[in-house]
């Protein structure tokens, strides 16, 4: 099974991927943990290109291509083959993130953005995407608290990027209710994990 975890920085992804890791491996099941951009050695290449520098260093359709072929390389050494051998993989990120950086705050495409994955990824999507849902303010107090150049990075792009892209996120929750849950990530980590497990009980064995 295939999950991935979204939304804003400072939403808590990455605490709620080892969370559920946990929660899932006390069931008995093989999980792997990973994160985008980045996630495989190539893909963590492009994350610091991607990483450094101002947030307007790469043109928008030249960043939507870096994150792709990082996802791509990502997709095919890592994922791909956890998913053939019975792992769970988690990952912190994952194709809705460039939909909705990218796209709904970037201005790309999003038909051009799957066209991409189709490409580069064979068009993998995850069983179930988490959109960690978080008010703007407390995203921004959070993204504060992080490590000063993700802090910089998150104050340049200012709050309408921000905003754009927690719509789109919201936006794509409801187009596919199928794959997507969106969970209120204002809330204690314990209690954020709890609705998680409750959100994928259909895919759990
Ligand atoms: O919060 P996280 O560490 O996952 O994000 C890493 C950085 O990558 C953040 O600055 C985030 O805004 C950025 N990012 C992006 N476009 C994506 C995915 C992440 O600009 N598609």
């Amino acid at each position: 099974r295939f999950l991935s975890l979204e939304g804003g920085e400072g939403a808590g992804k990455s605490t709620q991927a080892r969370a559920l890791a946990a929660a899932l491996e006390a069931r008995g099941l093989p999980v792997l943990v990973t994160r985008e951009p980045g996630g495989s050695e190539g893909a963590e290449a492009i994350r610091a290109l991607l990483m450094q520098g101002d947030v307007k260093r790469w043109s928008a359709h030249a960043e939507t291509l870096l994150f792709a072929a990082a996802r791509a390389d990502h997709v095919e050494k890592v994922i791909r083959p956890a998913i053939e051998a019975g792992t769970w993989v988690i990952t912190d990120r994952f194709i809705d993130s460039t939909r909705a950086y990218q796209g709904g705050a970037g201005g790309i495409d999003d038909a051009a953005i799957f066209a991409l994955h189709g490409f580069g990824s064979r068009g993998l999507l995850p069983d179930r995407t988490f959109v960690l849902d978080l008010p703007i303010a407390e995203g921004a107090r959070r993204a504060a608290l992080r490590d000063g150049a993700m802090a910089d990075r998150f104050a340049m792009r200012g709050e309408h990027f921000h905003a754009d892209v927690a719509r789109a996120f919201r936006t794509f929750a409801a187009r596919e209710p199928s794959r997507f849950r969106i969970v209120d990530a204002n809330r204690s980590p314990g209690d954020v994990t709890a609705m998680l497990l409750a959100q994928m009980s259909d895919l759990l064995p």
